[in-house]
């Protein structure tokens, strides 16, 4: 089973992602993940993504198609994967739509998680990473146990550079998944809406009973 999850900067899209996969065993594939992961590690792609991640803008297509193709080619996501924050455009959803026919697969769900604006500020502005799994948590909605700590790995725990207030405002205007994208999906039969501004379990339960 092939998946997209859809949502503004801030719905829970990543959160979700990992206890849905947890739930389901599909593999999570982030394109964020993917770019913070090269950041951290200095590659060249790392350098190039940065500039734009820093000032709320999309790496360009071509790049982060290129990295998510070269990904789902390989063995483990065969059978299924779970994407987060990929597709964003029409352009990019057209690429994966084509490299799965390819193999004769498809999308089989786009989970649109709705949160209204006045809501992913406050998401964005308190969110925390851990440095070592990305797992993600919230100053107040959703904190580690233990302060500064990974409940997961024990890991450090951070907060993104594109976290800060001017970017995230950038990021709600401008990454919203645009409606062409979200026709994409309806058109094809795959798209199921989910409320996203309930308590965490609420929304998981909420995504499973679309999944099914
Ligand atoms: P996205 O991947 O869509 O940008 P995240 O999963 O990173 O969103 O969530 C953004 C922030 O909001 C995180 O700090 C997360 O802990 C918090 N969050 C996610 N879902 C909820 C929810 N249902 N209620 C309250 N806070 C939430
Ligand atoms: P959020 O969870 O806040 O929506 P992500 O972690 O998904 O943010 O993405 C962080 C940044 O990485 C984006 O602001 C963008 O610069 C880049 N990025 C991630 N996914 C994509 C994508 N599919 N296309 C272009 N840029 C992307
Ligand atoms: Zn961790």
């Amino acid at each position: 089973m092939f998946v997209v999850l859809l949502g503004p900067p801030g719905a829970g899209k990543g959160t979700q992602a990992r206890r849905l996969t947890g739930a389901t065993g599909l593999l999570h594939l982030s394109t964020g993940d993917m770019f913070r992961e090269n950041v951290r590690d200095g590659t060249e792609l790392g350098v190039l993504a940065k500039g734009y991640m820093d000032r709320g803008e999309l790496v360009p297509d071509e790049v982060t198609i290129a990295m998510l193709l070269e990904r789902i080619a390989r063995p483990d996501a065969a059978d299924g994967a779970m994407f987060d924050g990929f597709p964003r455009n029409v352009a990019q959803a057209q690429a994966l739509d084509e490299a799965l026919a390819g193999r004769g697969a498809a999308i089989d769900r786009a989970l649109l998680i709705a949160v209204s604006d006045g809501e992913l500020e406050g998401r964005l502005g308190g969110r925390w990473l851990c440095r070592a799994c990305g797992a993600v948590y919230h100053e107040r909605n959703d904190p580690p146990k233990e302060a500064g700590r990974c409940d997961q790995c024990a890991g450090e725990i951070y907060q993104r550079d594109d976290d800060r207030p001017e970017v995230v405002r950038t990021r709600i205007e401008r990454q919203k998944p645009p409606a062409a994208l979200i026709g994409h999906y309806r058109d094809a039969g795959a798209l199921r809406e989910v409320d996203g501004e309930r308590d965490l379990d609420a929304v998981t339960d909420g995504l499973l009973e679309a999944l099914d």
